[in-house]
């Protein structure tokens, strides 16, 4: 009998969870624990049109200052029922004792838990001086838009992944003057293949923003202030802001200790429940098993962040796992005014047809493709640029078929 439930991270895949929860008649207690000290907002806008001043503020508003980032309305909340601990972190658990301690002192004493504590960036070896940021919360994105509207002209962008990408993108916007440094020959080639990395890369160049690829950073310049970045090959670029964009670490520290596996994030069966009776995770902190090939995958993406929950809460009320999750990967990222989609899984050695368009037009009005990836002629996913429409129908075939997606 489940008599209190608590989510851990109060965020997208925590407020999901929570809302699956109740949606799935749990009546009981409900405590939702988050170290940042607002309720949940949306990520996706901080590197994009927050940046730019051209979307949602984030400030002032009367939830707490998130305006039209927040996840969460009055109404909503009172359906939640929840009670919401605040600006404090979770830093154990203890599942024989049944509890989740928090970092003020206070334990909670819990019958179900609900790991919902993300990702956070990763950052360089090298000391950061002011004028050095990362971006994953709302307070980072505010600290980095003060930090570019203070009379900032030269960005150093570190890492050119989608994060990477779109800071870029709306720094370019603002008229400054934009290099992004990659460590990779070319970025993105995991996610979506040489061929197509290349058209996506191609879109910073036709952007004005200069793309350095194959070279590290070897440290950050400046006592007082970041001035530049010392490269690997001895290159320094001049900066009065540098954003490190190098990819996020699932966080798990707080659960060291608790028994349950973890390896690049918290592993679960394929429907999001760990080892430990009573205790599921959801969102970029979880890696959930692939079945049928032997294999587990995080995703780092919305649309599974929100997705995954209702399965989650499913299987936590269950009390087994009745429901595996099975949703197609899909992500979206806005750069230099294109939209960029992709939803299926690729693997190396996939080919690539081009559907539509000419991937090596750029992305400029009219512009922009539709490439699908093949194994043995078997679409395995699909990559959009500008091309909505064609993209929802074939995400929506593929995720009709998703055996050939999981292969
Ligand atoms: C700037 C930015 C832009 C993005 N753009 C896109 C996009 O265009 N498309 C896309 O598909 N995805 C995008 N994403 C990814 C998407 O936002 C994430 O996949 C999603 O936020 C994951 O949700 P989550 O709830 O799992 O984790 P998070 O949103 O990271 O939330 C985890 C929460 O847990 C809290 N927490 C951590 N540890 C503890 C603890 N010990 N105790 C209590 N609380 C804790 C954290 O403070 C945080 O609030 C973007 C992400 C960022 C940062």
């Amino acid at each position: 009998m489940m008599r209190t439930v608590t989510v851990v991270g109060a965020s997208l895949a925590g407020l999901h969870a929570a809302r699956g929860l109740r949606d799935q008649g749990y009546d009981g207690r409900l405590v939702i624990v988050g170290e940042e000290r607002h309720r949940p907002y949306d990520r996706p806008p901080l590197s994009k049109a927050f940046l730019t001043g051209e979307g949602p503020t984030g400030d002032g508003g009367p939830d707490g200052g998130l305006g039209p980032l927040a996840l969460t309305d009055p109404e909503d909340e009172a359906e939640l029922d929840a009670e919401w601990l605040l600006g404090v972190r979770a830093d154990r658990l203890d599942p024989r004792a049944g509890t989740v301690g928090l970092a003020d002192g206070r334990t909670l004493r819990t019958d179900g838990v609900v790991i919902a504590t993300g990702a956070a960036p990763r950052t360089l070896r090298a000391a950061a001086p002011p004028g050095v940021h990362t971006l994953r919360t709302l307070d980072d994105a505010r600290r980095l838009r003060a930090g570019l509207r203070a009379g900032a002209e030269r960005v150093v962008v570190i890492g050119a992944g989608f994060i990477g990408a779109e800071v870029a993108s709306s720094c370019a916007a603002l008229g400054l003057d934009v290099t992004v440094v990659e460590a990779a020959p070319l970025p993105l080639v995991p996610q979506l293949g040489e061929r197509m990395a290349r058209a996506c890369a191609a879109l910073h160049a036709a952007h004005g923003v200069t793309l350095l690829c194959g070279t590290g950073v070897a440290t950050l310049r400046g006592t007082h202030r970041v001035t530049g970045v010392e490269l690997a090959d001895g290159r320094v670029l001049p900066a009065d802001v540098v954003v490190v964009g190098v990819g996020v670490r699932p966080v798990t520290g707080w659960l060291e200790g608790s028994g349950l596996a973890l390896d690049d994030g918290v592993l679960c069966d394929e429907g999001c429940a760990t080892a430990l009776p009573s205790v599921v995770a959801v969102g970029d902190v979880a890696r959930l098993a692939l079945p049928g090939t032997g294999r587990t995958v995080r995703a780092e993406h919305w649309t599974s962040a929100a997705e995954q929950g209702a399965v989650a809460a499913r299987n936590l009320l269950a009390g087994a796992t009745v429901q595996p999750f099975g949703a197609l990967p899909y992500f979206w990222s806005d750069q230099y005014g294109a939209r960029i989609q992709f939803a299926g899984r690729r693997e190396p050695g996939d080919t690539v047809r081009i559907a539509e368009g000419d991937p090596d037009a750029g992305a400029g009005p009219g512009g922009g493709f539709l490439a699908v990836y093949e194994r043995d002629a078997i679409p395995t996913a699909v990559l959009a640029v500008n091309r909505p429409k064609p993209f929802t129908r074939l995400r929506r075939e593929l995720a009709r078929a998703p055996r050939l997606a999981a292969r």
